[in-house]
C-alpha cells in the first residue's frame, strides 16, 4: 500500500484545522444536517401540493429547480459530494431498517451503475416530458416518490443499497465528485496494516462503519463515497482524513480501466447535460415540432423520447465507438473498441460538469433571491402565518448579474473544461501508448468529438434561455 501523507501528496487535512475539524467530527453533524434539509423537503412538500401554482411562486419549484440544482454542482466544483453528505431521503432509513430489518444483500447481476444510469437519464427525460421545473404540484410527487422509493430499498437490503446503485442524484454526484478537490484517505498506511477491526468499514459497537463498502486505506477515489463521515468516527486510531487534493486526480489515474458501466455514464452525463441545456433554447421547440410532423403524432412522450433515445444515447454510443474504431485504424493497433471507450470516456467528465455548471449557474444567479418571496409567500399565504412578512417580488432581483457577464462566466467554464477534458485525452493516450511516436493519433478522433460536444455547448450558453424558476423569467 501506498502512504500518501508520507510521500507528500496529500497534505493538507481538513479535519485538523481547529474548529472546522471539530465540527466535521462532531457524531451528530450529519444528522443535523439532514434534518434542516428535511425541513426544506417537507416545505417543497407542502407548498407543492397546497401553495401556488406559478413556479416562481413555490418554494418547491424555485428550491428544487433552482436552488438544488445551483448549489450541487458548486458543492462539486469547491469541496466534493455535499448533498449525499446531508442527504434527507435516507433520514427515515433507521426507521425502515427497524421496521424491515434487512437481510438481503443487493443482487449481485445489478452491483453497478446500470440502473442508476438508466435512472438518470429517465429523471432528466421525465423533468422535460413533465415541466417539472414548471409544476409545484409534480416536483412535489417526485419528492415523494424519492423518499417512498429510498424506505422501501432501505427496509429490504443491507448496507446503502438504495445509495449505492440505484439513485441518480447520487450517481450524479458520485461520477462529478471524481473532479473535487476534497477525498477520504488514511493517514498512515502502516496503522492500517497494524490494524486488526479495520472499524472504518466494519463499523464498532457505538458506530457503524461504511456502509457504502468503501475501506478507507484503499480508497483512490471519490466514486460511492457520500462524505458521511462514518468511517472518521468509527478508526479507533483517527487514522482517517479529509484531504485537498489535484481535482480529478482518480481520472488522471485512469482508475476505473474495465468499468464499462462508468466509462458509459460518464460518456452520457456530458450529452445529457448538453440536450438538459438545449431543451431551454428556441431551436428544441422547432425540432420537437418537426420531429411531431416526421412522426405523425401528438404524443409529446414519444416525441421526447425519440429525441432522448437519439441524443442522448445513440449519438454518444455512436459517436464514441466510430471515435475508438478510427483511433484503432490511425493508430494501428489492436485494442477491443470497449477498451478505448473505457480509455477516453472518464475525458468527457471535466467538460461534461462543465456543461451542468454553466447551465446551473445560469438558474441560479437570475434566481437565487427568488426564494425570499417564494418562502414569504409559503408562510403567508399557503400556512396564513406572514411570520416573514408580505411576499415582496422586488427582492427577487436583487444582485441578478447581466446577461452578457453571466455568458462570459459560462463560456470561460466551458473553456476552462474543455482545457481539462483534453488534457485527460492526451494523458490517456500517452499512458496507453508510451514508446509511441504516434500515440496522439489514437486521441485525434476523442478530441473532435471532445471539440463538436463543446463547441456545442458553447454555441446553445450564447442563445437565449428560459429563465426557469425566476421571478424574472415568470
Ligand atoms: S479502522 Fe482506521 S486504522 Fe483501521 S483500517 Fe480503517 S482507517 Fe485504517
Ligand atoms: S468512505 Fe467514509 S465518508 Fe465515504 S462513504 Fe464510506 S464511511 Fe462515508
Amino acid at each position: 500500500m501506498i502512504d500518501l501523507q508520507s510521500q507528500g501528496r496529500y497534505r493538507l487535512d481538513l479535519l485538523s484545522f481547529p474548529i472546522v475539524g471539530a465540527i466535521l467530527r462532531w457524531k451528530h453533524n450529519r444528522t443535523a444536517a439532514q434534518f434542516v434539509l428535511f425541513g426544506l423537503a417537507a416545505a417543497i412538500i407542502v407548498d407543492g401540493f397546497w401553495g401556488s401554482p406559478l413556479a416562481a411562486k413555490n418554494v418547491a419549484t424555485v428550491s428544487a429547480w433552482v436552488h438544488y440544482r445551483g448549489l450541487v454542482v458548486l458543492g462539486l466544483l469547491v469541496a466534493g459530494n455535499l448533498f449525499c453528505a446531508a442527504c434527507p431521503f435516507v433520514l427515515p432509513r433507521k426507521l425502515a431498517k427497524w421496521l424491515g430489518r434487512p437481510t438481503q444483500r443487493w443482487p449481485r447481476a445489478l452491483r453497478n451503475k446500470w440502473l442508476a444510469l438508466a435512472g438518470f437519464v429517465g429523471i432528466i427525460y421525465t423533468y422535460e416530458l413533465f415541466d417539472l421545473w414548471a409544476s409545484p404540484w409534480w416536483t412535489a410527487w417526485l419528492t415523494l416518490a424519492y423518499f417512498a422509493t429510498a424506505f422501501v430499498l432501505e427496509a429490504f437490503f443491507t448496507r446503502n443499497s438504495f445509495c449505492k446503485y440505484v439513485c441518480p442524484l447520487g450517481t450524479f454526484n458520485f461520477l462529478y465528485s471524481t473532479v473535487s478537490p476534497l477525498q477520504i484517505s488514511a493517514r498512515s498506511q502502516q496503522t492500517c496494516r497494524d490494524c486488526k477491526g479495520h472499524e472504518c468499514i466494519n463499523g464498532s459497537p457505538s458506530q457503524q462503519g461504511c456502509q457504502l463498502e468503501l475501506f478507507v486505506p484503499t480508497l483512490k477515489s471519490n466514486l460511492d463515497c457520500t462524505f458521511c463521515l462514518d468511517c472518521v468516527k468509527a478508526c479507533p486510531y483517527d487514522n482517517v482524513a479529509l484531504v485537498a487534493r489535484p481535482p480529478g486526480d482518480e481520472l488522471f489515474r485512469q482508475t476505473w480501466p474495465h468499468r464499462l458501466d462508468l466509462a458509459y455514464l460518464s460518456l452520457l452525463a456530458a450529452f445529457v447535460g448538453l440536450i438538459n441545456a438545449v431543451a431551454m433554447t428556441p431551436p428544441i421547440y422547432d425540432l420537437e415540432r418537426q420531429m411531431a410532423a416526421w412522426l405523425g403524432t401528438r404524443s409529446e412522450a414519444l416525441v421526447l423520447g425519440v429525441i432522448y433515445l437519439v441524443a442522448a444515447i445513440g449519438l454518444p454510443l455512436g459517436a464514441a465507438y466510430s471515435a475508438a474504431w478510427l483511433g484503432n485504424r490511425w493508430n494501428q493497433n489492436k485494442d477491443s473498441l470497449n477498451r478505448l471507450v473505457m480509455r477516453y470516456a472518464y475525458s468527457f467528465v471535466p467538460l461534461g460538469l462543465a456543461i451542468w455548471l454553466a447551465h446551473y449557474l445560469f438558474h441560479f444567479v437570475t434566481g437565487a433571491m427568488t426564494i425570499v418571496p417564494a418562502f414569504q409567500t409559503l408562510f403567508a399565504d399557503t400556512l396564513g402565518i406572514p411570520l416573514l412578512g408580505e411576499p415582496d417580488w422586488s427582492i427577487a432581483l436583487w444582485f441578478v448579474p447581466s446577461t452578457g457577464s453571466i455568458q462570459i462566466t459560462q463560456l470561460v467554464v466551458m473553456a476552462v473544461g474543455t482545457l481539462v477534458s483534453v488534457h485527460m485525452t492526451m494523458r490517456a493516450a500517452h499512458g496507453a501508448n508510451p514508446r509511441r511516436r504516434g500515440f496522439w493519433l489514437e486521441a485525434l478522433p476523442w478530441l473532435v468529438l471532445l471539440f463538436l460536444l463543446a463547441a456545442a455547448g458553447a454555441n446553445t450558453f450564447t442563445l437565449p434561455m428560459e429563465m426557469r424558476g425566476s421571478a424574472i423569467g415568470g
